[in-house]
Order: C-alpha cells, then structure tokens, then sequence
C-alpha cells in the first residue's frame, strides 16, 4: 500500500527544501488535471462528451506533460483531446473505472486511430479490474472489451483493407495495441501503476461490478478520480450516498474528482428517474460533506446528472431551464464543503501549483 503524502507533510517537506536551498524541486513540476467529457450516463446533450479525465504530470516549460494519464474515455474523448493538442500517440496508460458505454464508448475510437499512427509504438497498458461476476449472474469484463475492441472493423473487412494497402501495421487490429493489467481491487488502496515518484492506487468502489476509483499521487499534488461511485449500501436506509472506501483513498488530496448526481433526480422528485440509478451515484450534498470530511483543497463535480442547463436528463424531465453551476455549487455548501467547487464543464483544466 503507497503511503500517501499529506499536504500537511508536503509542506513541511518543501519546508526543508526551501530551507536546504533547493526550492525548484517542487516549483519545477505540475500536476495537471483536465475533463476531457462531463457527460454522464448514456444520453446526449448540447455535444458534451462522455465521461473522462486527463492527468498531466511533469515539468511546467512542458506543459505538466511528461506523462499523460486517461482516465476513461466516454464519446468524443479524441475530439476533447485535439482540442488541448493532445494526440493519441501520447497516451501512455489508460484506466478504467468500470465498463459502462458512457466511460468507454471512446476507447474504441482511440484505438483505432493508434492503430492508424502509432502500429510500431510500444502497446498502451489498459488499467482495469479483473472480471467481476454480480448477483444477478452476468459478469463485467474490461478483459472482453479490450480483446474485442476492433472487432466491428476486422469483421467488417476494414483492417483487412487497410493492411492490404500498408502492411505496417498490427495484423490483429486495435486490440494488439493494448496491453491489458487487470487487477483484483480491494478495499484499502492498492498501488496498480507506477512511473518514478507519480504512484496510481485504486481501490474497489460500488456502482456496478468491477467498479473501481483511482489516485494519482505526485510531488506536485494529488487527485482522486472516482468515477460513479456511490455507497455499499445500494439504497436508503443508509448514512450517505458517498463511498466510504472513496473517502479512505481520498484523504488528504488534492482534488477530487467524482461524478454527480442532482437530488432533483430523485425519487421523491418529479423526474420520474429510475430509482435504482439515482441510487448508484452519489449526490452533490453528500460529496460536499465528505470533500470536507477528506480536507480535499478542490471539489470537481463531472459527470453531472443533468447537465448544466438540460430541461431533460434524456427522457427525464428536469424544470425549465435546468439546474445552474450555482445550484449545483449550492448543494455542495449545503453538504458542508468549504474548499474549492468546480462545476465541471468539458475542458475544465485545474493545475497545481496555478500558473
Ligand atoms: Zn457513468
């Protein structure tokens, strides 16, 4: 288990550096952290992409950029990328927090295209749990979606016309490309990838089987990617909708990053919204209070069920002119939380330190 560096000692360590005279060794890097899709769930919406999160790490005359880090990869992930010159060819690990359409309809996409530019690069690791048989009988597999990710264009006869045009590329598509390490998440945080001093744990969370959150630890600072968590306890009566392993991994970070849901949405509201899935996210109130409870510096919400603005969450209705950042910022102050809100938007970038 890494063991996780509090701000209180980040402090005190650059404290020291200060005093030994060597301050640039915490100035000269960054930890960057963009959203690259803030749709949640399957829906469409005013062209939002689905869910996913870019973490940039290395020195600032970089860009933060020695090591780039895509934490899912919902619809419209590459576009999102393009748009901050981020190239495929410069994602070295993808993660993934559970196998849901909206966090992986992307991948295939990304794929692809490495396929295209990249066949003679190293094969990209596929972070992810193992497969995870649930209740009911099925079972999630990041394995399988991974092994099948460019099937649609071998069995199309694509890839068979492309490599007829040029043989430089991987005979077995896209999938040759990845390079999958799936793991058994649990309930303390696990390191599962790690490059020098910048450590990524994972730690096992509920929403659906196999769903898993991640943190990032750097010299430059912390953030905790959660994905859709939400509590064990899969409805009331309970405490909060919040995961407590998510609180155990997030303590002292940074930033956390976690998907929303509004209680608007809720089943004693007019939205009509399925209980069961209200009940699988975690509401903006509850993951003010434990942004609090965990002494995180800044809270972005992602994933929002609705959407900024969205009269509908699909065929839900919300109210005329939907919720607000404010609204959305409301209830995480009513939930407690004192530190920084972000109401994540596609593209929201936070850097630590600021420029
Ligand atoms: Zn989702």
């Amino acid at each position: 288990m890494p063991k996780f560096m509090s701000k209180r000692t980040r402090i005190a360590v650059a404290t020291a550096l200060l005093i030994g005279g060597a301050p640039q060794a915490f100035a000269a890097n960054c930890l960057e952290v963009t959203l690259t899709g803030t749709q949640g769930g399957p829906a469409v919406f005013n062209g939002l992409a689905g869910a996913g999160t870019l973490v940039r790490y290395g020195p600032e005359e970089n860009g933060c950029s020695d090591i780039l880090l895509q934490f899912d990869a919902g619809r419209g992930t590459l576009q999102r990328l393009s748009q901050i010159d981020v190239t495929v060819l410069q994602i070295q690990t993808i993660f993934l927090t559970h196998v849901h359409s909206d966090h992986v309809d992307g991948l295939a996409d990304l794929m692809q295209l490495r396929w295209h530019l990249g066949s003679q690069m190293p094969k990209v690791d596929l972070v992810c749990s193992q497969d995870a048989p649930s209740p009911t009988g099925h079972a999630m597999s990041c394995t399988e979606l991974a092994e099948h990710i460019g099937d649609p264009y071998l069995r199309s006869g694509e890839i068979a016309q492309r490599l007829a045009e040029n043989p430089d590329r991987r005979p077995g598509g896209p999938a040759d490309l990845l390079n999958i390490e799936a793991f058994t998440p649990g309930n303390e945080p696990a390191e599962v990838w790690r490059h020098d001093d910048v450590v990524v744990s994972a730690i096992a969370s509920r929403h659906v089987p196999g769903h898993v959150s991640y943190r990032v630890d750097t010299p430059a600072g912390s953030v905790v990617i959660a994905g859709d968590a939400s509590n064990d306890t899969p409805q009331p009566p309970r405490d909060s909708s919040v995961s407590a392993n998510v609180e155990t991994l997030t303590q002292g970070a940074d930033i956390l990053v976690h998907s929303v849901i509004h209680r608007i949405m809720g089943p004693d509201g007019a939205s009509g919204f399925p209980p069961s899935v209200y009940h699988r996210q975690s509401t903006a109130e509850d993951l003010g209070a434990m942004a609090e409870r965990a002494g995180v510096a800044s809270l972005i919400y992602t994933h929002l069920i609705p959407p900024l603005g969205a009269a509908a969450m699909g065929p839900y209705p919300v109210q005329p002119g939907g919720l607000s950042a404010a609204d959305y910022e409301a209830s995480a102050r009513e939930g407690g939380y004192s530190g920084n809100v972000i109401v994540g938007t596609d593209l929201a970038t936070l850097r630590i330190p600021a420029e």
